[in-house]
């Protein structure tokens, strides 16, 4: 396979791929994007789905309370509205104001509790008559939060920002007294405003003083104008409200409900409140029923609005993106060594084709040749009959030598090859196929060496298979170390095994190839192989025989000064068959 064509295959593959990968990163960003933003939308209504529960709640506390404060009965209302304050958790204080500015309840100090007096402060402005009670009740927006001032002098309609006491702490006791003092001392005054029969029936006032939301409900009693009210007791309210703020998705974050002054009333999610970041993801506010106090949501570094879940989708695509990527990666290369793989085996097969039958053929000439010099009887002299015939002969052997090796591969290769098994003692084996070889031997000048072992050494094996190796290893010797012209075929016993050895003193195989020879249609590539005829069978069948047989053939590395094949096969206990 050509360069040119191996770099086309792997553009052709690595240019889709990255198209590929590329065009699913921005889907998988996209994708990542859309579920974020989908996710922050679901938290954001499930906040605002919370928020709504809880302006329902308190509203439906405090219509509760005005409905039972419309309904007090007219003998001795106070009375009940003390047994409320006593009995009921949300009620913290109670009042019974007169028009124009007479406040009936609580008492005046020191019959009043430190509670009540505080009270009275709070609501100075109010029960001063200053400060309309139509107007605290209708004209205060939510947004801007009335903070009353313990003062006399401080205007009850300032906003949060004008009053300069917004985060001072409450009036001393002195100062208390002084402003329950000036309140009940108002009612002389000719400012104040008198009672308005077109004022509402009832309803409820957001207070903000020291720094807090108090919530005052009010009902105005038709028939005197009396105004009877109740302020509600804030701890135990947002206790009624708390189980609202529990859901599912506060695992991702953290829920907190705070007032105006940024104050933690309540927090559902791990995370301490240093650790927040310095702004919400989201805030839902609670106004009109909690004017200034806020829902907000903070998402944790691992939650919703971080980026994280982005980042997740991002990284667990990148993952599999590497992942499709390497995979195509690897595929090609595999394929690529394949086809490589592939394609020098095709040229080996060629080679392969081309040797054999050179190899067939040269023998095939020889006996032709001769066999129509005897046909033509042409030849009379009974020596040189006996030359061509021997000639015959022998070209027709190493034809049959060249056939069984050709038939041996095929069965190897189709895993059609049987063996019998047998018992064979090795030194009469052995003498016996250098025997059969010695014509060949002698006449290439090789002497061959083979001691008989100290003791008889069997081994199990297929008499045809062994035959078919020997003659192989051989055969190679006297092709490829003419020059040594002597071989050595020595038996041993390791243990269950014995070894044959078959050194001969030729040029030997370089480390480099000592692993390839064994591989089918390899040649070595030397001039000694270019020269010599082959067909790069002879090793990869002698390898697949003793294989086939439970032994094996090796090359001896420690020899330098030729080659050394060394036939393993498991040693058997017995006689000759
Ligand atoms: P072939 O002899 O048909 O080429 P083989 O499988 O028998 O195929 O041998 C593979 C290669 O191993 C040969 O081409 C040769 O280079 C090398 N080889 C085998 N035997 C010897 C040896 N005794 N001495 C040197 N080289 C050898």
């Amino acid at each position: 396979m050509s360069k040119r064509a191996i770099i086309g295959y792997w553009l052709l593959i690595l240019l889709p791929t990255a198209l590929i990968s590329g065009y699913a990163w921005h889907m998988l960003d996209k994708t990542g994007e859309r579920l974020e933003t989908t996710a922050r939308e679901t938290v954001q209504q499930h906040i605002r789905t919370i928020a709504e529960g809880i302006q329902l709640a308190v509203s439906g506390v405090q219509e509760e309370l005005l409905t039972s404060l419309r309904q007090l009965p007219p003998e001795n209302p106070l009375r009940e509205l003390e047994r409320w304050r006593d009995t009921n958790p949300l009620v913290r204080n109670i009042f019974i104001w007169s028009p124009p500015d007479m406040l009936q309840y609580p008492p005046e100090p020191p019959a009043a509790t430190a509670e009540e007096q505080h009270f009275q402060t709070r609501y100075e402005g109010l029960f001063s008559g200053r400060i309309p009670w139509i107007a605290a009740s209708r004209g205060l927006r939510p947004e801007t939060p009335q903070y009353q001032l313990p003062a006399a002098s401080a205007r009850a309609d300032r906003t949060a920002d004008e009053v300069p006491g917004l985060k001072s702490p409450g009036p001393k006791a002195s100062e208390r007294q002084k402003v329950i003092r000036l309140a009940r001392s108002s009612r002389k005054s000719s400012a104040a405003p008198s009672f308005d029969s077109a004022m509402p029936q009832g309803g409820w006032i957001p207070w903000f003083t020291e720094n807090q939301l108090h919530l005052l409900g009010w009902t105005r009693s038709p028939a005197h104008g009396t105004i009877y009210g109740l302020e509600l007791e804030l701890i135990a309210l947002l206790s009624r409200l708390l189980p609202d703020l529990s859901a599912d998705f506060i695992e991702t974050g953290t829920l907190i409900l705070r007032d105006g002054q940024e104050r933690v009333w309540h927090q559902v999610g791990g995370t301490p409140p240093e650790e927040l970041p310095p702004s919400p993801a989201f805030a839902v506010s609670l106004s009109p029923a909690l004017p200034h106090w806020q829902i907000v949501w903070y998402a944790d570094s691992t939650g919703l609005g971080s980026g994280a879940s982005r980042r997740g989708i991002q990284l667990m695509g990148g993952i599999l993106l590497a992942l499709f990527c390497a995979a195509v990666l690897l595929g090609t290369l595999l394929l690529t060594l394949h086809a490589r793989r592939q394609w020098a085996n095709a040229r080996k097969k060629t080679t392969f084709v081309s040797n054999v039958s050179h190899e067939l053929k040269t023998p095939l000439t020889s006996i032709r040749m001769y066999a129509e010099l005897l046909e033509s009887r042409r030849v009379t002299d009974r020596g040189k009959q006996q030359r061509y015939l021997d000639i015959i002969a022998k070209e027709s052997r190493r034809l049959t030598r060249l056939v069984e090796n050709v038939l041996d591969f095929a069965r190897l290769e189709q895993g059609r090859k049987r063996y019998r098994m047998q018992p064979l003692a090795l030194a009469p084996f052995i003498d016996e196929c250098i025997s059969a070889q010695s014509l060949r031997l002698a006449e290439a000048g090789f002497a061959v060496h083979s001691p008989p072992p100290e003791s008889p050494v069997y081994v199990r094996a297929d008499r045809d298979a062994l035959k078919q190796i020997f003659l192989n290893l051989i055969d190679n010797s006297m092709k490829y170390a003419p020059q040594g012209h002597r071989l050595d075929l020595t038996v041993e016993q390791e243990g269950s095994l014995a070894i044959i050895r078959f050194r001969d003193y030729g040029p030997g195989i370089p480390p480099a190839q000592q692993h390839k020879i064994f591989e089918k249609f390899h040649r070595s590539d030397t001039s000694l192989t270019t020269r010599t005829p082959g067909s790069g069978l002879g090793l990869s069948i002698a390898r697949g025989l003793a294989r086939g047989m439970g032994g094996d053939v090796t090359y001896d590395p420690d020899i330098l000064d030729g080659s050394c094949f060394k036939v393993i096969l498991d040693r058997a206990e017995g006689k000759t068959a």
